[in-house]
C-alpha cells in the first residue's frame, strides 16, 4: 500500500513538471513573440506637424507611442524639425537628421512617420533622396491642403461658407494652437507654414512631389522609387468630452462639407495604401490629449504597434 502511494505520488509530481515545463516554454514562446512585434528592420523616424516641438502641452507629442514601438524592439527616434515653416524647410531639416541617425544606428535606410504637416515632411524626404527611406507612413497627413488653412489665409471663395462659420473656425484655430504651445496665437503659425497648408500651396508642393498620390479619394501607388508608401487618417472631430481640444476640433469641422477629423479631410490625407478611417479626430491621431480619445474605437498606440508589425513582416 505504501509503496503503491509513493508511485502514485511519483507520476503525478512527474506529471505536474510536464505541465509546468509546457506552460514555462509556452510562456517564453509568448513573451519572445511580443519582443520582436514591433521589432522592423529599419529604425522607426516619428515626425510632428503644426503643434510644438516634440511635445504637446509639455508631454510626448505622439503620447506614449514611442515607448509602445520600443517595447516592442523597434528602434525609435522622435524628429524635432520647426513647428511652423514651409514644408521644404522642415524637409531639408528631417534630411539631416535621417543622415544623423543613419550614422548613429549603421542602418542603411529609415521608416518615416509623419503626422499632420510631417506627412508632406516625409513626402519630401522621400521624394528627394529615395535611397534613404524604406516606408512613408502619413497619418492624418496634410496632402491636399487643409480648409482651415485656406479660411485663415482668405482664399476660401466667397459665398461658399457663412461669416460666421468662418471666423468661429479661424478663433477656434488659433485657440487650438494656443493650447498646444502654450503661446499666443499666428505669432506661432508662420506665413511660411500656412501656404503650405492650403489647397493651391499643397497642390504646388504636390506638382513637384507626386509619389503615391492617388487622383481621387481612394488607395495610391503602394510602391514608388523603391519606397513603400501607407497612410490612414481620423473622421470624427468630436470623441471625447474631457478633452478640450475637441470643442475646437469640432467647430473646425463644420468648414469641411465631407469627411475629416477636423483639421484635415478624409481625401486630403490619402497616400500611397490606404489603411483605414478611424474614429478619431485630428489630435487622437496622436493619442492626444494625453490619451483621451473614443474609448470604443480602435487605441491609437495599437494602430502604431500593429502598423510596425506590418512594415517588419514587409521586412522593411
Ligand atoms: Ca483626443
Amino acid at each position: 500500500m505504501y509503496r503503491y502511494l509513493v508511485r502514485r505520488l511519483r507520476a503525478v509530481a512527474r506529471l505536474v513538471g510536464l505541465m509546468l515545463a509546457i506552460g514555462l516554454s509556452l510562456a517564453g514562446a509568448t513573451a519572445q513573440a511580443q519582443t520582436g512585434y514591433t521589432q522592423t528592420r529599419y529604425p522607426i523616424v516619428l515626425v510632428h506637424g503644426l503643434f510644438g516641438f516634440d511635445s504637446f502641452l509639455g508631454v510626448d507629442y505622439f503620447y506614449g507611442i514611442p515607448s509602445a514601438l520600443q517595447q516592442g524592439g523597434a528602434r525609435v527616434f522622435v524628429a524635432q524639425v520647426s513647428a511652423a515653416n514651409s514644408t521644404e524647410v522642415r524637409g531639408e531639416q528631417l534630411l539631416a537628421q535621417v543622415k544623423n541617425i543613419m550614422a548613429i544606428t549603421g542602418a542603411a535606410k529609415v521608416n518615416l512617420v509623419g503626422h499632420s504637416h510631417g506627412g508632406p515632411t516625409i513626402r519630401y524626404v522621400a521624394g528627394v533622396a529615395p535611397g534613404l527611406v524604406a516606408s512613408v507612413t502619413s497619418i492624418g497627413g496634410v496632402n491636399k491642403g487643409s480648409r482651415v488653412a485656406d479660411i485663415l489665409r482668405g482664399t476660401v471663395p466667397a459665398g461658399t461658407l457663412s461669416e460666421t462659420v468662418v471666423n468661429n473656425a479661424a478663433k477656434a484655430f488659433v485657440a487650438l494652437i494656443n493650447l498646444g504651445s502654450g503661446a499666443t496665437g499666428l505669432s506661432q503659425m508662420p506665413i511660411a507654414a500656412l501656404n503650405s497648408l492650403t489647397t493651391a500651396g499643397s497642390l504646388k508642393f504636390n506638382q513637384r512631389f507626386p509619389q503615391a498620390l492617388p487622383s481621387d479619394c481612394g488607395s495610391g501607388a503602394e510602391l514608388v522609387n523603391g519606397v513603400r508608401y501607407y497612410s490612414w487618417t481620423g473622421t470624427q472631430p468630436v470623441t471625447n468630452v474631457l478633452d478640450v481640444s475637441d470643442g475646437a476640433l469640432g467647430i473646425m469641422s463644420l468648414t469641411f462639407g465631407q469627411a475629416s477629423d477636423g483639421l484635415v479631410s478624409a481625401c486630403s490625407s490619402r497616400l500611397g495604401k490606404h489603411l483605414g478611417d478611424y474614429r478619431q479626430n485630428h489630435l487622437d491621431e496622436v493619442n492626444q490629449v494625453v490619451g483621451l480619445r473614443d474609448w470604443f474605437s480602435a487605441d491609437p498606440v495599437t494602430l502604431y504597434r500593429q502598423h510596425a508589425n506590418r512594415l517588419k513582416l514587409a521586412n522593411l
